[in-house]
C-alpha cells in the first residue's frame, strides 16, 4: 500500500534537479558574508518583492521572530490574528524573547482581521498601555487569500497610526500564484503593503530548509544582529540557499497544480453525512467532522494509507510530492469511512 502523506506542505523532498543545484553551488562563509549562493538568493528575492535588502533564515519561526524584534522594543505590541502563525504556533517566541506583548485578535470568515477592531485596539500614548507599535499579517492564512483591496485599506490604517507592517508570507506564492498571471508580479503586489515579509521555501515550494526575511537596508541590518544572537548564524549556508533558489525559479508556478489537487480532494468528499468541506482557495483542505465518527477518522486514514493532521479540524495539505492518484486514495478511504 502506498503512504500518502497530506500532514504538510513541508514534508516534501528534494527533486533530483534540485539536489544537483545544490550539489554545484559555490560556498563560502555566510557569517563572514562570503556565501556566494546565499548573496544571490538574497538578491533575487529583493529584486523579485521589490525590498532593499532579503536575509536567509534557517527556519519561518526565526525569521517572524527576528522582524518583530527589529521592529519593537521591550513593552510594546503586536497586533495579530488569534490563529495566526506568529500568534499561536510560534511558543509565544515574542513575548518570552522579546518582551513584545501580543494582541491578538479574532479572525473574520475570510481569515481577515476586521479593521474596526484593529484600530479599536490600538492603544493610545499612555502611562497604563503597551505601545502598539506593529501590525502583523499573515498571507495565506489557513489556506485563504487576503484580498489585494483588504491589504490596500489595512495597510493605510498602519500608516495612519504610526505601526510598522509585517507579512507572515510563509505561503505567499500560494497566494500569488491563485492570483493568476505572473506570480512574481502578483507576490509583488501583494508584498508592496508592508514594511517586512517572511517567506518560506520549505513549504509548497519544496526547499528542505530556509525561509528569507525581506525589508529595507536598516530593518534587516536590525534583524541579522537578532538572527546571529538567536543562534541562526550559518556558514556554509548557500547549500540550503541553492536549494530555496532552484525553487524560487523553478518551483513556484507549479503551485498551481497544488491548488487544482486541493479542489479534487473537496470535490470528491463532499456530501459525506456528517462532513463539512470548506471550499479550498489554494492547498489546504479543512474538514468539520460532526458526531461520533470525528475520534476515529485519522486512525481509519492511516490504515489506509493516508497522512492528514486534526487539531482543531481535519486538515489536508497538497504539495510536490503527493498526486491524484494520492487523492483519489484519500477520498476512497473517507467514503468507505463515512458509509460505514
Ligand atoms: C510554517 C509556517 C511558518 C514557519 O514555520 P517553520 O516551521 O519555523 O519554518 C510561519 N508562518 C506560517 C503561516 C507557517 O505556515
Amino acid at each position: 500500500m502506498r503512504v500518502v502523506d497530506f500532514r504538510s506542505d513541508t514534508v516534501t523532498q528534494p527533486t533530483p534537479a534540485m539536489r544537483a543545484a545544490m550539489a554545484a553551488a559555490p560556498l563560502g562563509d555566510d557569517v563572514f558574508g562570503d556565501d556566494p549562493s546565499v548573496n544571490a538568493l538574497q538578491l533575487a528575492l529583493a529584486e523579485r518583492l521589490g525590498f532593499g535588502a532579503t536575509l536567509f533564515m534557517p527556519t519561518g519561526t526565526q525569521s517572524n521572530l527576528c522582524a518583530l524584534l527589529a521592529h519593537c522594543q521591550r513593552g510594546d505590541e503586536y497586533i495579530v490574528g488569534q490563529f495566526a502563525h506568529t500568534y499561536r504556533w510560534e511558543g509565544g517566541g515574542a513575548a518570552v524573547l522579546g518582551s513584545i506583548q501580543p494582541q491578538p485578535l479574532n479572525h473574520q470568515p475570510d481569515g481577515s482581521l476586521s479593521l474596526a477592531e484593529v484600530e479599536a485596539h490600538i492603544k493610545p500614548d499612555d502611562v497604563h498601555f503597551a505601545r502598539t507599535r506593529l501590525l502583523t499579517l499573515e498571507n495565506t492564512i489557513g489556506g485563504k487569500v487576503l484580498p489585494l483591496s483588504y491589504l490596500a485599506d489595512a495597510s493605510a490604517l498602519a500608516l495612519k497610526h504610526g505601526l510598522a507592517r509585517h507579512l507572515d508570507g510563509a505561503r505567499l506564492f500560494n497566494a500569488a500564484v491563485a492570483a493568476g498571471g505572473d506570480p512574481y508580479v502578483a507576490a509583488r503586489e501583494i508584498t508592496q503593503h508592508f514594511d517586512s515579509v517572511s517567506v518560506c521555501f520549505s513549504k509548497g515550494l519544496g526547499a528542505p530548509v530556509g525561509s528569507v526575511l525581506c525589508g529595507s537596508a536598516a530593518f534587516i541590518h536590525q534583524a541579522k544582529r537578532w538572527r546571529k544572537m538567536l543562534g541562526g548564524g550559518m556558514r556554509q549556508a548557500g547549500l540550503l540557499a541553492a536549494a530555496a533558489h532552484y525553487a524560487l525559479d523553478h518551483q513556484v508556478a507549479r503551485l498551481a497544480d497544488d491548488h487544482v489537487l486541493a479542489k479534487r480532494l473537496a470535490a470528491g468528499l463532499q456530501g459525506l453525512a456528517g462532513v463539512t468541506v470548506e471550499a479550498p482557495q489554494t492547498n489546504i483542505v479543512f474538514i468539520d467532522v460532526a458526531g461520533p465518527k470525528a475520534a476515529g477518522v485519522l486512525d481509519h486514514l492511516k490504515s489506509r494509507g493516508v497522512l492528514a493532521t486534526g487539531l482543531y479540524k481535519l486538515r489536508f495539505v497538497t504539495h510536490l510530492d503527493v498526486d491524484a492518484a494520492a487523492v483519489d486514495q484519500t477520498i476512497a478511504a473517507m467514503r468507505e469511512y463515512f458509509a460505514g
